[in-house]
């Protein structure tokens, strides 16, 4: 089957209307990627309807239960989502949205934050290769080694607790570190790990508006920081970033995702389509049994039978 063609189905809706979607956000080679190419309020025109788009939801999330059982069924392949963003953008709720159907075993989420001192001891990948996702199961990384290049880039102050040899940290870290990257990507997409970025792209003015919806409503008082305010006035660096790690970091077997942002519904269904598309294109199958396995189950099923 065509990957995408279940959903699309489910809503009458064609295949390749789901494609034209994704292909509009999906970096495979940064050669002339640019940021300011990509709109964090679009909702691709007018593909779908509101009614549309909640069914969309629904089958995607759906889809995406049973194609998480056959990857776990099968236990040949992982995968691998990575989120990253702004603050306020929505990785929390994206998360919780798109895995909702999925069962909670298949699934490993791991959320990194400031590095501890036992992080800071080893090279920059290694509290991420520890929680990689086994064969068969999703691994859905909330930040990830990206941060390294991020705000470790717009603050380098934050390398000294590094304790890098100064030889070793020169003016091509950055590239360096974009390369280390690239190539662990690759390793692991050699290993069978399918591997998806998501930039949740939201807007200046929308981080803005959710700020002040995190200050004045109280049971959203919690998720805001002192330090998200300190984060917003390096935008533009930020910004700057993320636009030459994407670019530094797409590849086919590792594309990055620019997920329009600012309206959630919209960003939801990207990435649960994508993610959708990624897993179908793999054909997953439940295992075949060897004749012999066959005849054992004809014997165990004899012997329940004869129980009666
Ligand atoms: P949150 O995800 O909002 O709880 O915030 C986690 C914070 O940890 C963010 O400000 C990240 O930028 C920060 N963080 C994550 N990874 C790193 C890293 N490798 N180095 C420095 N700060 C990091
Ligand atoms: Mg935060």
């Amino acid at each position: 089957m065509h990957p995408l063609a279940d959903v699309a189905e489910s809503l009458n809706l064609p295949r390749r209307q789901l494609r034209r979607m994704l292909d509009g956000c999906r970096i495979t080679d940064g050669k002339n990627f640019a940021l300011k190419d990509h709109d964090p309020a679009d909702t691709a025109g007018h593909l779908f309807d509101h009614p549309q788009a909640d069914a969309l939801l629904a089958a995607s999330v759906q889809r995406l239960s049973t194609l998480q059982e056959l990857l776990y069924a099968q236990d040949r392949w992982s995968l691998l989502c990575i989120f990253q963003a702004m603050d306020a953008a929505g990785k929390d709720g994206t998360i919780k949205h798109v895995m909702s159907g999925v069962n909670p075993q298949g699934v490993q989420v791991s959320s990194f934050k400031v590095p501890g001192p036992e992080d800071l001891a080893h090279d920059f990948l290694w509290r991420c290769t520890r929680v990689l996702p086994e064969r068969g199961r999703i691994g859905i990384f909330n930040r990830s080694y990206y941060e390294e290049v991020l705000v470790v880039r717009v603050h380098p102050e934050l390398l000294e607790r590094q304790r890098l040899p100064p030889e070793l940290a020169g003016k091509k870290l950055w590239d360096h570190r974009l390369e280390a990257i690239a190539d662990f990507e690759g390793y692991l997409a050699r290993q069978g790990t399918i591997v998806l970025k998501f930039f949740l792209n939201i807007s200046k003015e929308e981080q803005r508006k959710r700020f002040l919806a995190r200050l004045e409503q109280p049971n959203k008082n919690w998720k805001f920081s002192p330090a998200d305010i300190r984060e917003r006035a390096f935008w533009g660096d930020y910004q700057t970033a993320f636009e030459q790690a994407i670019a530094a970091t797409g590849a086919p077997h590792a594309p990055w995702f620019v997920v329009p942002a600012d309206h959630k519904w919209f960003a939801h269904l990207v990435v649960g389509v994508a993610i959708i598309e990624a897993l179908e294109t793999l054909d997953l199958k439940y295992p075949e049994l060897a004749a012999e396995e066959h005849a054992k189950l004809q014997e165990a099923r004899q012997q329940l039978e004869s129980e009666a």
